[in-house]
Formats: C-alpha cells, sequence, structure tokens
C-alpha cells in the first residue's frame, strides 16, 4: 500500500472513495492484469503512446472494474482515451443490438474529436462510432454500437423516439466528457437534462463515469448523489 501511495503521490494522482485499485504504471499491465484485447492494447501503441498519462493509470483499473467515476485531469492529459479504453474492452465486438455506450460533449467540434479518436482506438475491432449530428441519423443506423452526442439533442431523441429510449435502458456505458463546462452555465438546465439521461439510461449494467478539466464543488456533490459508491480522481491538484 505504501509503494502505491508514493507511486500516486510521485505521479501526482489524488484518489476519493472505497476500495480504489492500484493504478497501472505500463500497457502489459492491461494484458496481465485485466485481459485487455491484444488489438486494443496495439491501437494504443499505434498511436504512439509510450505510456499512460496519470488520468488513465488510475481511472483504466477503476472502469475496468466496472466502478462509477468522477474523473479531473487537466486539459490535454488523455482523458478521451481514459474513458474509451476500458469502454472498448468490454463492447468487444459488435453485437448488432443498438448503441451500447453513449459520451456526452458539451459541444459538436468535441463530439467530433472524441469519435475521431474512438475511430483510430477501435480499428481492426469492428465497433463503429457515430455522431448525432441530424435527429434523423438515428432512425437510418439502428445499429450504431456507440453514440456521441451533446445533451439537448439526446433529450430530445429521448422524447420523440420509442426506439431510442428502449436502447438507451440498454445502454452499457454513459460518460459525460467535460462536465465541468456542461455545469457552469449556471442555467441549472443541465442538471436537469443530466438527470432525464440518467433516468433513461438505467440498465442494470450501466457504468456512468464523468470527466472534467477542474474538480469543482457542484460536480463533485452532484457525482456523491448522483453515482454509485463513486470513485473520485483527481490529477495534479488536491481536493479543496
Ligand atoms: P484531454 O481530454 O484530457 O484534454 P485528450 O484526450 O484530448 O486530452 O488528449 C490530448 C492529447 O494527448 C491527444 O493528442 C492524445 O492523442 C494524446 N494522448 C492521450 N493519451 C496519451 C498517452 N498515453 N501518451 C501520449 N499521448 C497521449
Ligand atoms: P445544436 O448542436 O444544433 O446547437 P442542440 O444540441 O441544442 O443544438 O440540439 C441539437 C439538435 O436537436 C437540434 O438541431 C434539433 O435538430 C434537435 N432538437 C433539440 N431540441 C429540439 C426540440 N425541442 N425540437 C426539435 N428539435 C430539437
Ligand atoms: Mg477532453
Amino acid at each position: 500500500q505504501e509503494e502505491i501511495n508514493h507511486f500516486r503521490n510521485k505521479n501526482h494522482i489524488y484518489v476519493y472513495g472505497s476500495d480504489i485499485p492500484a493504478p497501472v504504471e505500463c500497457f502489459e499491465q492491461l494484458r496481465t492484469d485485466f485481459d485487455v484485447n491484444d488489438k486494443v492494447i496495439k491501437n494504443l501503441y499505434s498511436e504512439k503512446y509510450l505510456k499512460p498519462t496519470p488520468i488513465q493509470m488510475q481511472a483504466w483499473p477503476l472502469l475496468l472494474k466496472r466502478r462509477e467515476v468522477l474523473a479531473c485531469a487537466p486539459t490535454g492529459s488523455g482523458k478521451t482515451a481514459a474513458f474509451l479504453m476500458p469502454i472498448i474492452h468490454y463492447l468487444k465486438a459488435p453485437r448488432r443490438k443498438g448503441f451500447r455506450a453513449i459520451i456526452l460533449a458539451p459541444t459538436r467540434e468535441l463530439a467530433k474529436q472524441i469519435a475521431r479518436e474512438s475511430d483510430r482506438m477501435t480499428e481492426g475491432l469492428g465497433l463503429k462510432t457515430n455522431i448525432i449530428n441530424k435527429v434523423r441519423e438515428s432512425n437510418n443506423s439502428p445499429y450504431f454500437k456507440k453514440f456521441v452526442t451533446t445533451p439537448n439533442r439526446l433529450i430530445y431523441l429521448l422524447e420523440v423516439d420509442e426506439e431510442v429510449r428502449k436502447i438507451a435502458e440498454n445502454v452499457e456505458w454513459l460518460i459525460v466528457d467535460e462536465s465541468d463546462k456542461l455545469f457552469e452555465d449556471g442555467k441549472n438546465g443541465f442538471r436537469d437534462q443530466l438527470a432525464t439521461i440518467f433516468r433513461a439510461c438505467c440498465g442494470p449494467n450501466v457504468v456512468r463515469a464523468m470527466f472534467s478539466a477542474t474538480l469543482s464543488f457542484d460536480v463533485e456533490e452532484w457525482c456523491k448523489l448522483n453515482l454509485y459508491d463513486v470513485a473520485t480522481v483527481s490529477i495534479g491538484m488536491r481536493n479543496t
């Protein structure tokens, strides 16, 4: 345990919550400790990544154990791969079951960036990533596996489309990226939206995680109330 604490301190990893697993130090550990598929690991190497970033070191073992997570790390520190890799590991291969993971991003541009990274990381696995650009798209491709969208779009679809509601019930992963941005617009509107989305993604197997650049008191309180046994990871800053 002392060694683990030392390793965390060295990498400025701060954790809060019960039973937080040890961070992974290298990609190889994903194979040996978590049985992550070679192809998934190969896609990390082919990105020319040499080793996990601190947020990946700690978020990966948590998400691979299917824990609900609030993760905070500075911009540019690899949060996208921090949530994509465990999702890809679990989705394994296409199942023609409708979409199985939802990633919410605050803007279309961010959704596109995440989708591009997802495309690279799923290469050779047959998994598909879709961005909801126009509401109609959901009807055109009923078999998409992952689904990156902004909250309003998803809420609208949940309201008008029975099919989308059914799919939401079966979703295995729900990621809220840049959750601090989504929370900050002051209107409180996002809280209601998120509550609606959480209610819709209510399957027994859903794992939900929030990623952001800053650890805000509001988001932390919200997560304590709304995530199951939340594990909080914060990189480079102590809790306030
Ligand atoms: P964030 O969401 O934290 O702002 P991104 O996920 O957009 O950061 O990642 C920032 C950059 O770091 C991207 O170019 C990404 O490809 C790269 N990156 C991600 N993980 C690693 C890693 N383990 N090693 C090196 N570069 C990485
Ligand atoms: P945008 O990304 O276009 O700025 P939103 O993310 O708020 O906007 O919404 C995305 C899309 O979802 C809208 O362009 C529209 O097609 C649809 N949409 C959202 N809310 C509604 C609504 N109440 N009625 C009809 N369409 C809606
Ligand atoms: Mg990001």
